[in-house]
């Protein structure tokens, strides 16, 4: 199953699985440059790594979102999960009315162009951080490689489409900009919420269960590695104190839970559900 529904008050929520099994072990292993690659390989034990690509979708009072595009139609053996969830859910990319992209990884944008360099979702405006849009318009135009070079002027060319918000900004009715800066210099989730319920989507505030326990260990895709520690350290606490339901994109599918804390450690309970 590639779609979880779900509602938050009058908010109609999904999280589409755009694929699993993204990192393998080795590659985990080697990505915590401030820990002894022994100690990474303890703290996963025998269990695999978690490696879901979690998208969420969002219908506030019919203005439909999806946060991050995923690899698409032509990314990665085993990806391409959100289009198909879409059509699961009866929609088109066409009535996407907003692409709220977190930030500007691969995993999480590759799939905003077709082939020919049109955006996918065509009828939708672009919303992301400033921050990020200046990282990655600067990193890529600095890199000599195709691809980016690609990306840099692809973007730029829809630049008029996107909408630049903060951390705070309502971007639909119930559905808020949370800033989460470390992981890029502009990566930001959002908060749902209506009638009395909320949902924090944290995106990549961490990408391994083991990180809980560990929050201080660099992650080398993290742009910004102490700021990422302080932002993880900040929200997950948040999560415990308001008992909030966390949905993060990179743990187990759906990669819906709450935090909790035992003594010095966070501790994830990911929700059950039956199948
Ligand atoms: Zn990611």
């Amino acid at each position: 199953m590639s779609v979880h529904q779900l509602t938050i008050g009058d908010i109609e929520c999904a999280v589409l699985q755009e694929g699993a099994a993204f990192m393998d072990r080795e590659s985990v292993i080697a990505r915590y440059p401030n820990v002894e690659p022994a100690d990474v390989a303890a703290a996963l034990g025998d269990s695999e790594p978690s490696g879901s690509l979690n998208l969420l979708y969002i219908n506030s009072g019919g203005t439909r979102i999806l946060a991050d595009v995923g690899f698409g139609a032509d990314g990665p053996a085993g990806m391409g999960g959100t289009l198909k969830g879409l059509a699961e859910l009866r929609l088109s990319p066409a009535e996407i009315d907003i692409v709220f992209l977190t930030h500007f990884h691969s995993d999480h944008i590759a799939g905003f162009f077709t082939p020919a360099g049109e955006p996918v979702y065509g009828n939708a405006i672009f919303v992301t951080m400033q921050a990020e849009w200046d990282e990655w318009m600067g990193r890529w135009a600095a890199s000599g490689a195709e691809a980016d070079q690609e990306n840099l002027a692809r973007f730029k060319a829809q630049q008029d489409r996107f909408q630049f918000v903060s951390a705070g900004d309502e971007i639909a009715p119930g559905v808020t900009v949370v800033d989460l800066i470390g992981h890029t210099l502009g990566h930001a989730g959002l908060l749902v919420e209506s009638g009395g319920e909320r949902l924090l989507h944290v995106v990549d505030l961490l990408h391994q269960h083991f990180q809980f326990a560990n929050i201080d260990w660099h992650f080398s895709f993290d742009t910004d590695s102490v700021q990422a520690v302080q932002t993880r350290r900040r929200v997950l606490q948040q999560c415990v104190d308001e008992e909030i339901l966390t949905l993060f994109y990179h743990l187990d599918f759906p990669g819906l839970g709450k935090v909790t804390r035992e003594g010095g450690a966070f501790v994830w309970n990911p929700t059950e559900f039956k199948s």
